[in-house]
């Protein structure tokens, strides 16, 4: 029997090439500097690419007090809640031992309760809405000595257990990267779950809302373009919640070890560049007419279509296969691994639509900074670069573990992400 990495329990991954190793570890060391150097030219070069110069090194931020007990309390709150919070107990999928874990899915009311505790404690005075954008260069140092620390447990711990059969290539950079454990827990408290989705992703809106009461004290307004900027990620991350168990059969949770890539990805990469945009925008907002308002809602919320249809379509028939798709009974393929193939409806017409539609979203949230610097564009060629990278590790992984039944799929289904595209 293998796992679903392809790989025999209790053995090791075949161990890592020289060029994954050496990518991974250029990976480590650039990205870090990569989201300061962001930092830099938005703070102190009017949100134009720079030339980095030896002054960059004087602009390094150090943590302070405020962003120690900022990120200690975020993670306190968040972790208080991902344990108490109300919810309902699901099974994830079946791993190679055969054993199911349990995950509690709590996100939606602790999504909530947040924003209804952050209102509460701004509107009597206890915090300053502006403190996050105020202290984000420090916020910054604090986030990424904390995921480092974490990563390099996450590692140790792995190394650890690794003989009970976690999928690890023996080479510690790479091992470090991609992580040593599937599933690591403290208890019931899954830190890879925990990471993924909560502190990040909701410091992520919580960021914006802090550069948008920044705008507003400084221009006692709010631009429709960040108010824009805010709806869409607002909208994007409650979406996540309100469907929080679909996570459950994505890559990463079903596939990913937890190491630096997810970890560092997590809590530094998300919150400090996917809010690239709104902090743009504060002093640079572009006028926006009534039609470019709703070209942009229109673009947003087409990708979002896409993106959740496709998403849900596909968990929804994971766990029912009887499921009508668009109003039709599903037409799949029946793997002799087991799990199906899903070949009507969004997965019919490309093997990633929810890709594209992610895609197309992420293109209207560049657009509402207009076209003056091409920073606030960071993230879609990102993005175009982790889709089309993403889908390339899926497409090899579907054909090393499905064979034949993969082949027979991508002939029923010959595009990748964009129908007649690519
Ligand atoms: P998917 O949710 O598409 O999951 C891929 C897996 O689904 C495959 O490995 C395979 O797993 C299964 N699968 C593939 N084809 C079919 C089919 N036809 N029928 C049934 N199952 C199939 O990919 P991701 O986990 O990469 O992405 C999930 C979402 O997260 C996407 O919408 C993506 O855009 C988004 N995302 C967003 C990011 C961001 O930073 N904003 C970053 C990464 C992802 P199995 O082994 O179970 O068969």
């Amino acid at each position: 029997m293998t796992d679903s990495n392809g790989t025999q329990p209790g053995t090791a991954a075949p161990a890592a090439r020289p060029s994954r190793v050496a990518l991974t570890t250029l990976l480590i060391l650039v990205l870090p500097p990569l989201v300061y150097y962001i930092w830099i030219c938005l703070e102190y070069y009017d949100g134009k690419l720079a030339a980095p110069s030896v002054d960059f090194a004087r602009h390094l931020p150090r943590p302070t007090f405020e962003s120690a007990w900022i990120v200690a309390g975020w993670f306190l709150f968040q972790s208080v809640l991902q344990i108490a919070a109300p919810g309902s107990g699901v099974e994830g999928t079946t791993l190679p031992d055969g054993s199911r874990l349990r995950y509690k899915m709590n996100g939606w009311f602790s999504w909530w309760f947040t924003w209804v505790c952050l209102a509460a404690a701004a509107a009597a005075g206890a915090i300053r809405p502006s403190i996050l954008a105020d202290q984000f260069g420090p916020l910054l140092t604090t986030m990424n000595l904390f995921a480092f620390a974490l990563a390099i447990y996450l590692y140790w711990r792995g190394r650890t257990r690794s003989a009970r059969g976690e999928r690890v290539t023996g080479n510690p950079i790479y091992d470090f990267w991609l992580g040593a454990e599937k599933n690591p827990r403290i208890g019931a408290f899954d830190l890879k779950l925990f990471c993924e989705a909560r502190p990040g992703l909701i410091g992520w809106v919580a960021i914006d809302f802090s550069f948008a009461a920044r705008q507003y004290e400084k221009l006692g307004t709010l631009t429709a373009a960040m108010i824009l900027i805010c709806v869409f990620h607002f909208w994007y991350v409650a979406d996540y919640y309100r469907h929080e168990e679909a996570i459950l059969t994505t890559w990463d949770i079903q596939h990913e070890n937890f190491g630096f890539m997810l970890c560092w990805g997590d809590l530094v990469w998300v919150p400090f560049t996917y809010t690239i945009q709104a902090f743009y925008l504060v002093d640079h907002s572009p006028p926006l007419s009534v039609w470019a308002i709703a070209g942009l809602a229109l673009l947003n919320f087409a990708g979002f279509a896409i993106f959740r249809g496709t998403n849900i379509q596909k968990h929804r028939f994971r766990r029912n296969p009887e499921n009508s798709v668009w109003g039709q009974p599903p037409r799949y393929i029946r793997t002799a691994r087991g799990p199906l193939l899903l070949t009507s409806g969004w997965w019919g017409l490309a093997r990633h639509m929810n890709y594209f539609g992610d895609w197309l979203m992420g293109l209207a949230w560049c657009l509402t900074t207009g076209f003056s610097s091409v920073l606030p564009y960071f993230y879609i060629v990102y993005f175009t670069i982790l889709l089309v990278h993403r889908e390339r590790r899926d497409h090899d992984r579907c054909a090393a573990v499905y064979g034949e039944d993969w082949r027979s799929y991508c002939r029923t289904v010959p595009w990748r992400i964009v129908p007649r595209v690519y």
